[in-house]
């Protein structure tokens, strides 16, 4: 009997459930480790935060899918993994031995350089922190008095997803008094996109009157302003994170190989570099030919991830995998209305709205409840 350890929820392991249930791995037995009992699907919080789905809409349940896939669900966190002893280590002080390992457990915030970020403001990971803070944040911007500023660190798809949800809520609650801004490093929000697409990012935040200010380094957080690296301030009564994915440094610390960033280092087998016996997938991995940290290459490895586990746990041969060239985004932009993007190709509308809507709730169902 193989013992095969998935570590985290996220996209790619959901597949893997699913492969089990469908057609179990032969003698193997599978356990599951994960902080929460449910995997939110990040492409609908915006529209969550809108107020179009309720976070049930949102969430694939974990409990279901290890209990038809005949998973056992260990409900914490991995702390390490014990590479010698071939353990993977819990949060809850478990130890659990395994042959194989799968990792799948996203990235960390991305806190570098920010100085007060943990006691001044609230990160969008892990997203479970945010879905818990996000109410008391709304409720204070009801019961402010005067203006209320929300401030975004982050000028990339995440934050700008977040500043166009935030504000069609306040527009749809009438919060009139509250005001966001984002603030980010680069001259222009989506850096990497295409032109025309941010151009029409600039031009829609400007006609919702969302403030970007770009070129700005924010060094420092504190109950009341952020300090930015010119030494000047802006003023905010909350600040939320976006800043990107960093690694979470407890991979790198077990000793598993990792790029500079601290990201995983796989082969095309999805198997890793130092470790074979250890897998990973999504953005807690760095692929042989790197692509970006997103949600799309997540949902992607799934599939060659769930038939490699499947082949190492019953002695048969893996298959490389070659990530797509190009994915494509849909960034919701409020008020059910949506940018595309597909190599430099973009366009946008209510109807791109009306696709992704689409797109996510099959996401969701195909996992099912
Ligand atoms: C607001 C927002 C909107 C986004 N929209 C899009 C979009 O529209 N399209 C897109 O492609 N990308 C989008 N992204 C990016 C996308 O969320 C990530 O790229 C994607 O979640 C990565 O998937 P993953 O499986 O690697 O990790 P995750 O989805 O983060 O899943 C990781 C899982 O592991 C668990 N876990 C974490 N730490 C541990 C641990 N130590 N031990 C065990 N389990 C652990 C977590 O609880 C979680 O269940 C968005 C991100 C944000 C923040």
């Amino acid at each position: 009997m193989k013992r095969l350890v998935l570590v985290g929820g996220g996209h790619a392991h959901v597949h893997v459930l699913a492969a089990l249930a469908a057609r179990p791995f032969a003698a193997t037995q599978v356990t599951l480790v994960s902080p929460y009992s449910r995997q939110i699907y990040s492409g609908m919080l915006p529209g969550w935060i809108s107020g179009y789905y309720a976070i049930e809409d949102c969430a694939l349940s974990l409990d279901s899918l290890t209990r038809r896939a005949g998973v056992n669900f260990v409900q914490t966190s991995c702390s390490g993994l014990d590479l010698k002893a071939g353990q993977v280590c819990c949060a809850n002080g478990k130890a659990i031995p395994f042959d194989y390992a799968s990792i799948d457990a996203g990235p960390a915030a991305n806190l570098a350089g920010l100085d007060g970020a943990m006691e001044h403001a609230l990160p969008v990971r892990p997203i479970e922190g945010f879905v818990a803070a996000w109410p008391g944040l709304l409720e204070k911007a009801r019961n402010h008095t005067g203006e209320f500023t929300l401030v975004i660190v982050g000028d990339g798809a995440a934050a700008l997803e977040l500043a166009f949800a935030m504000q069609t809520r306040f527009t749809a609650e009438g919060l009139s008094h509250a005001r966001l801004t984002l603030v980010g490093g680069n001259p222009q929000a989506l850096a990497g996109f295409p032109y025309l697409l941010r151009r029409k990012a600039a031009k829609l935040l400007a006609e919702q009157g969302i403030a970007h200010l770009g070129k700005r380094r924010v060094i420092g957080l504190q109950p009341d302003h952020l300090l930015l690296e010119d030494g000047s301030r802006i003023a905010a009564d909350a600040t939320l994170l976006a800043t990107g994915a960093a690694a979470p440094g407890w991979p790198a610390a077990s000793g598993l190989a990792t790029d500079d960033a601290g990201f995983i280092r796989v082969d095309p087998l999805l198997q890793s570099v130092s470790h074979p016996f250890v897998f990973a997938a999504g953005d807690v991995a760095a692929y042989a030919d790197p692509r970006p940290k997103s949600g799309v290459f997540a949902v992607r490895a799934g599939p060659p991830l769930a038939e490699n586990l499947r082949a190492v746990c019953q002695g048969q041969a893996l298959k490389p995998w070659q990530p797509q060239r190009r994915a494509l985004y849909l960034l919701s932009t409020g008020r059910k209305h949506a940018l595309a993007a597909w190599g430099g190709f973009s366009t946008s509308g209510a109807w791109v709205w009306r696709w992704k809507d689409g797109i996510d709730k099959r996401f969701i169902a195909q996992f099912g409840s």
